[in-house]
């Protein structure tokens, strides 16, 4: 009887963290019943159906800021520094020059879907929809690798071109940083690129799912192995990549804490594990690019949408993504035992929330496709 009750006084909750408090605010008096004999529950049912009401109500009036749980980003490591002033010089057919030295190879650059995505609050409430790109996020073409010498100039050449050419056709990036450091134009920025699929970054304002759509992707020439501690681009990717980033982040007014790897921010729904991609999970340039060490922050797939790390994962994200990814369970413990949750279900409430915004996501895909 008192199950039922309490059953249906939970059913009439609608949100489900207040659901779950209520459950198991309710959950010891009802245990203490069956544990101590003699004790019959009608002699507490009066009072537990007095108190139902005003619990109710309370909850009720509650409902507003439960709603969705606050994911609050931990506080930052590393100081940030902010964007430092760049303006476009000259305008040619085929090329940009900029006041820090940057040019970008323009001519050949392609169109795609124009860039519109949701960003969701933090602290819980409604999507807001944007156009403008919030971060970059960084990776490696992966590609055939000649040695970097001067007799092979032909054979770069060739493999340059060809990557180039088939980078536009998937609409892959929206720039490319070839082994001489040459900046191509692939997507134009104020279209969306397939770089990033599954992935989820959050800063201290704003979570973010699917990042085709709000960050730019900017990719080297390059091949990665896991465990490389240090990047193996030329100098003259290096010069490059960050000029592109400081012209990008004045541009947009991109945070340096929403600059991130391929690797940092790739997620598999599926199993929700965090690296399905894991290019730059372990050896990005950071600092030589005028960025903090965002490895060293705690990594938001864990603490803001509930993935796990696993062996998998850990083994090529190598010791400092890994302490990232420690971190971030870490925030996530704190967070539930301030939330009076356990890790355990504090992660399902997150994992949920992220399913219903990948939902709405879709649906406004789908949307929009009509
Ligand atoms: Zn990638």
């Amino acid at each position: 009887m008192s199950q039922v009750l309490v059953g249906w006084c939970a059913g009439r909750i609608p949100d489900p963290v207040g659901r779950l408090r209520f459950l198991r605010a309710a959950a010891p008096a009802i245990e203490a019943q069956t544990d101590r004999r003699g004790l019959r529950l009608s002699y507490l049912l009066p009072p537990l159906l007095l108190l139902l009401p005003i619990s109710l109500l309370l909850l009720r009036n509650s409902q507003a800021t439960v709603a969705a749980i606050p994911t609050p980003r931990p506080p930052l490591v590393m100081p940030e520094k902010g964007p430092v002033e760049v303006w476009l010089v000259e305008q040619r057919d085929g090329s940009e020059t900029y006041s820090n030295g940057l040019r970008i190879e323009t001519s050949e650059a392609v169109s795609n879907h124009a860039r519109a995505y949701r960003a969701f609050p933090a602290g819980g409430g409604a999507a807001v929809s944007r156009t403008q790109p919030a971060g970059i996020v960084f990776h490696t073409t992966e590609s055939l690798q000649a040695p970097f010498e001067a007799r092979q100039n032909r054979t770069l050449t060739r493999i340059g071109e060809s990557l180039l050419e088939y980078v536009r056709r998937k609409r892959a990036y929206h720039y490319l940083i070839d082994r001489f450091g040459r900046v191509y134009r692939v997507v134009k920025e104020e279209d969306a690129a397939n770089h990033a699929g599954h992935s989820v970054w959050a800063d201290d304002q704003w979570l973010y799912l699917n990042l085709n759509e709000s960050f730019l992707g900017i990719s080297f020439e390059a091949e990665t192995q896991s465990g490389d501690t240090e990047s193996r681009l030329s100098a003259a990717q290096l010069r490059s990549g960050a000029m592109l980033v400081e012209m990008l982040r004045n541009r947009y007014g991109i945070r340096g804490s929403n600059c991130v790897t391929h690797g940092q921010v790739s997620v598999n729904p599926s199993n929700m594990l965090a690296g399905y991609h894991v290019d730059w999970a372990s050896s990005f340039p950071f600092q030589s690019m005028g960025l903090m060490d965002n490895y060293a922050e705690p990594l938001p797939a864990v603490w803001a949408f509930g993935f796990e790390a696993d062996k998998a994962f850990l083994h090529d994200a190598g010791p400092r993504l890994g302490a990232s990814a420690s971190a971030a369970e870490q925030s996530l413990a704190e967070a539930a035992h301030r939330a009076g949750l356990s890790p355990n279900t504090y992660r399902k409430m997150l994992r949920k929330q992220y399913r219903s915004r990948l939902s709405e996501l879709n649906h406004t895909l789908t949307e929009d496709s009509e």
